[in-house]
């Protein structure tokens, strides 16, 4: 079954995303996906089926964040960079929180993105990432007290 990727790499870290695209260029031809503009256009001349947003640092990271809240993307592959400081950390951290917050299975390094496309689940048209029951919040008591 296609599933929709999201595929993100710091500049340090777009030559592992591009050589780890390329090793598993059969695997994931089969799938589509969203990327961040400079990755996208990286991954693109290997990769089909690349829809490009704005370069991370000038909101690509919230267009992903966007997409993943809309119930879009079912696997985050974000190969980012622990040795660099991003003008845009802020983003970074709001797109890793949306992706706990959402359940999805994400890489940030190689190994664990060979884990991820190599599992029985990665194809898998029922596995349906179990959402934590957030009613309690959204019906939170906000009237005032006393
Ligand atoms: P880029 O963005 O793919 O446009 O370089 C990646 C990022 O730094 O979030």
């Amino acid at each position: 079954m296609s599933k929709i990727i999201a595929l993100v790499a710091h500049d340090n870290r777009k030559k592992d995303l591009l050589d780890w695209v390329s090793h598993n260029l059969k695997k994931l031809n089969d799938h589509t996906f969203y990327a961040t503009g400079t990755t996208g256009k990286m991954v693109s001349e290997v990769l089909d089926h690349v829809t490009c947003l704005k370069s991370g640092p000038l909101g690509g990271d919230q267009q992903l964040g966007s997409l993943i809240a809309e119930g879009k993307i079912d696997y985050l592959i974000f190969f980012w960079d622990p040795m660099t400081n991003q003008p845009h950390d802020v983003d970074v951290k709001a797109l890793l929180r949306l992706s706990v917050l959402y359940n999805i299975p994400t890489a940030s390094n190689r190994s664990t993105a060979d884990f991820l496309i190599t599992s029985r689940l990665f194809n898998n048209r029922d596995y349906k990432p179990i959402l934590k029951d957030y009613s309690i919040y959204l019906n939170r008591d906000l009237e005032p007290k006393g």
